[in-house]
């Protein structure tokens, strides 16, 4: 199970964010770009979140449940908003608390795999599944490296710090998973993550003034990226 937490999620996270010094030294017309990117990869990634979040909740109709699922997606945004407030907005601090964010939801996806993986190794191991997972976590890796290099603190330390905060926690949820616990927990991670995702999508979107079209277009593309890697994920 840890094996193939830290193969699936830790080395693809930590290979996105062994990006930073390359995109540290990149010029911000290209950054630009590579903001665009992520901001569109993220904001499929944040729809998918809100429709799993929707969709796992047992009992989904239970108006508590829904409230409950609505107060995390807002305590999570709330939460992190006030991080930043109280840290002071340095760049570097925001790639750790995005770090966070991930690990919320790398919690949630890791009770999902958990589960999956007691259902049978060779469902849950569908080499397009899988290839399409580790994508997506290359690009969950990239979005915190693009925040590292923004505050020029991109040493192998703290991408080693960053990938643990953002993948580890996938491990301890697919422990939980394979055990039964906590289904409905990984709904109520889902809405924390989305929340997180809300808190920092403003963040990729703030260099588009200066280059609209590009990032516009990078946007499309991110986001195109993604919906067809979560399509394979489905077949
Ligand atoms: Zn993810």
């Amino acid at each position: 199970m840890l094996a193939v937490s830290l193969a699936v999620a830790y080395v693809p996270t930590l290979l996105g964010l062994s990006a930073a010094p390359a995109l540290a030294r990149m010029q911000p017309d290209d950054r630009t770009v590579v903001d665009g990117l992520v901001f569109g990869a993220l904001l499929f990634l944040f729809a998918d979140f809100m429709s799993l979040t929707a969709n796992l909740g047992v009992g989904a109709a239970d108006l508590i449940w829904r409230g409950a699922l609505l107060a995390s997606f807002a305590g999570g945004l709330v939460v992190f908003a006030g991080l930043e407030r109280l840290g002071g907005a340095a760049p570097a601090r925001l790639a750790v608390w995005w770090a966070v964010g991930v690990g919320l939801h790398s919690l949630a996806e890791g009770i999902v795999v958990g589960h999956n993986l007691t259902l049978g190794l060779a469902q849950a191991l569908r080499p397009l599944a899988v290839f399409s997972f580790v994508l997506h976590k290359v690009v969950e890796g990239l979005s915190v490296a693009v925040l590292m290099a923004r505050g020029q603190r991109t040493g192998l330390p703290l991408q080693v710090m960053l990938a643990s905060v953002a993948a580890l926690p996938l491990a301890a949820g697919a422990l939980l998973g394979a055990v039964r616990l906590a289904g409905a927990a990984s709904s109520i991670f889902y809405a924390l993550g989305a929340g997180s995702v809300a808190f920092i999508l403003p963040a990729f979107a703030a260099s588009r003034s200066r280059h609209p079209a590009a990032w516009t277009a990078a946007g499309a593309a991110g986001f195109l990226f993604v919906a067809v890697a979560a399509l394979l994920h489905e077949l």
